[in-house]
Parts: structure tokens; sequence; C-alpha cells
């Protein structure tokens, strides 16, 4: 079976996991601050401040806004669970707002649609690594007194107007789960330039403690430490830092591969007709964190009828993002139009692609999409 993604980990990742168990230091200390630095500085951020999961950075971020019952922030359904879930846990209500088709991200346009008096924040996410168009969603809500947050879980790596992803942004939550391009086991990060959120979120993620563990005990003399606010632990460990600080330096590398897989992709498709294909938006680049293809709008067979086809034949795919209006948890949850989020969920699916991907593997999902489609596959193909 040819798998959706494997994770890019190797030897010298290993070697850093166990130099910090040896170190004796495994909980958040100096492989935690070397990876907040170097991260925020790959995402052009003035603060990063790394967290346990990009669920618990996104429900930082809507925390450090004061945003509680009785408020409204703007989220895509169409988005991993997590996005709308992070709202919801500070007792807010996320109100769902549409997209645009060839992104399958928010727009000023369908956020637009869903403001209210009680809206009080965006929470924009670049969806499968596509940038979302953030001048445009701030043109609309800066004049409004609207912080745009980003979920940029799986957006290490992509670029908007010539910058990384993440530059200049307001608050930014990133994911290192391994099915995103940087993986640190589970973790996340949160990174903006207001050095007073950063603060906050450093003491909001270690319980409210005045004085980090590790100033504690690496400081010499008596320190006693105070609880300023009910907080949380959403600490990460030095040994996922540890990892994390490999990673990035992969990050190019991991980039430039799944672009040039990316454009074999596209190379092999031009051919099928109607069949849409995830690509760079005209303002930015992807990092190709998914490579999805929606189904011709007349294909003989349905999303999961292919699912299953590509599964007959060796080929691990994956249902498109998931809108999360459409799941139990938010059943009866109103919203409006979102005729195109349930479009994009029901005729998309996410093709294999991974950095050891090897071109005989991707020629045959290529010939094994055809074959479900009804397409010919070149003669001598293993289908
Ligand atoms: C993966 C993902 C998350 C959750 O990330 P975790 O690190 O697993 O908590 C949130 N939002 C989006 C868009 C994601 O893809």
């Amino acid at each position: 079976m040819i798998p959706v993604m494997r994770p890019l980990l190797g030897e010298d990742e290993a070697e850093a996991a166990a130099e910090a168990v040896r170190s004796g230091w495994v909980a958040q200390g100096p492989r935690v601050a070397a990876f907040e630095e170097r991260f925020a500085a790959r995402v052009r951020a003035n603060h990063g401040v790394a967290v346990s999961s990009c669920t618990t950075a996104l429900h930082l971020a809507v925390h450090l806004l004061d945003i509680g019952p009785g408020d409204e922030v703007v989220v895509p359904s169409l988005s991993f669970i997590a996005t709308a879930n992070a709202v919801r846990y500070c007792g807010a209500t996320p109100v769902f707002a549409d997209i645009d088709p060839a992104t399958g991200n928010l727009t000023a346009d369908t956020v637009r649609e869903v403001l209210t008096e009680r809206t009080r924040a965006v929470m924009a996410v670049h969806q499968a690594g596509v940038p979302a168009d953030i001048a445009a969603l701030r043109a609309l809500c800066d004049p409004l007194g609207l912080p745009v947050i980003e979920d940029a879980a799986c957006a290490a790596g992509s670029t908007y107007r010539g910058a990384p992803v993440g530059a200049e942004a307001t608050l930014a939550a990133w994911s290192f789960h391994p099915r995103k391009l940087l993986t640190t086991g589970e973790g996340g990060m949160l990174t903006t330039d207001n050095p007073e959120w950063a603060t906050r979120a450093r003491r909001l993620r270690e319980h409210g403690m005045s004085v980090s563990a590790a100033d504690r005990h690496s400081g010499g003399g008596v320190v006693i430490e105070q609880y300023l606010e009910t907080a949380f632990n959403y600490r990460m460990t030095d040994i996922q830092a540890a990892v994390g600080l490999v990673q990035l330096s992969r990050l190019d590398a991991i980039v430039a591969r799944r672009r040039e897989l990316a454009a074999r992709y596209h190379e092999a498709f031009a051919d099928v007709p109607g069949l849409g294909m995830v690509r760079d938006p005209e303002y930015g680049t992807t990092n190709y964190q998914s490579f999805w293809i929606r189904l011709p709008d007349d294909a003989r067979i349905t999303r999961t009828e292919l699912l299953a086809d590509l599964a007959a034949r060796g080929v691990s795919a994956r249902r498109g993002i998931m809108a999360s209006h459409l799941e139990p948890a938010y059943a009866g949850h109103p919203h409006g139009d979102l005729s195109a989020t349930e479009a994009f969920t029901e005729r998309t699916l996410i093709l294999p692609l991974f950095h050891d991907l090897t071109a005989e593997d991707q020629a045959t999902v290529v010939d094994a999409v055809k074959a479900a489609l009804g397409l010919p596959v070149p003669a001598g193909s293993p289908l």
C-alpha cells in the first residue's frame, strides 16, 4: 500500500532526542527557548511561544483576546475541527463563513456576509498550506477593530506576497503534528509581534506562573512563584523541541521536494478534463502540505467510490478537507449558506505526497486515479 503521507524523521532527530534525555532536562527548558527563537525568525515573527499543539495555540489566541460568552468569531467550516473548537473552548460562538473553491480559504467577501455586532475576531486558515489572502481580510477587519488570527497549522514554509506566511501576523498558530511538514510528535507554536501577548501566552501555557519553572530551577537563590490568573498546562517538552530544531533545519528542502512532486502531479493530470487541483494562488506559494484533487462534475464515480477504488489498487488516499458544520459535534449549530464548502468537502480527496515518495509510486497513483475515472492508462502500467 502506498501511504498518503509519511513523516521525514532520521537519525539526526533520534540523536537530538537522545541528547535531550541524556542531559537530564526533559521538560520545557533551553531547547524549547532555542526552538521558539529559531522558528519565529523563520516565519519573521518577533515572538514564538511553543505549546503542546496547534489546538492549544488556537485556544490561547482566542483566550488572549479576552473573547468569551456572547462573542462571535468567524471561522471557516472547511477546516480541521480544532479551528472551530478553539472558539467554543472560550465559551464563544464560532460563526461559519464560506470559502473560495480555488483555495479552500475564507475571503473578505465570505467573511463580510457573516459579520454581526457580536463579531470579535476572524480566524483565517491557510488550508492545506495554501496561503489565505490575509491583506484582503485585514483591509476588511482592521477598520472594524477585528483581529485576524491565522490558523497556520499546515503553512510552515508557504509564502504570501514574497514573505513567509506568518510575517506580520497578529497571532498565528502552528502545528507540529506528524501530518504537517515539520513534526515534534505533538506540538505547536503561537507567534506574534505583540510583546504583551507573548508574555501573557508564556504565562497562560504554564499555569499562570509569574516565573517560569525553567527560570526558577536555573536561577540561584529562593524564588517563590505566584499564580497570577487561572491558566493551563500547554507546555512543550525539551525532547520535542530538540526534534523540532532538526526538523526546522530541513524545512526548505522539504518544501522544495513537495513542490517538485506536486509539479509532477500537475503535469500528469493535465489531460484529465475537469479535474481540479490544489495550486499556488496568484499572491503566494503553497508548501503542498496536502495535494488535493477535486473530481470533475461529470465523474462517473463519487469521491467515496474513488477512495475505495484507489485502496483496491494499493493507493491509500484520504477524503479532502472536512466541513465542521457537518459533524455531529456541530449538529444544530446555526449557519448561513455554505454551498462552496459543501461542494469542496464532498468532491475532494487527498493523494499521497511525502518526501520519500518514489517516481514509480507516484506514477502508480496517477494511473490508479485515471483508471478509476475510466481514462486510459499507459501500456506497461502495473495496473
Ligand atoms: C492539524 C490542524 C490543526 C490541529 O493541529 P494539532 O497540532 O494537531 O492540534 C488545527 N487547524 C488546522 C487547519 C489543522 O490542519
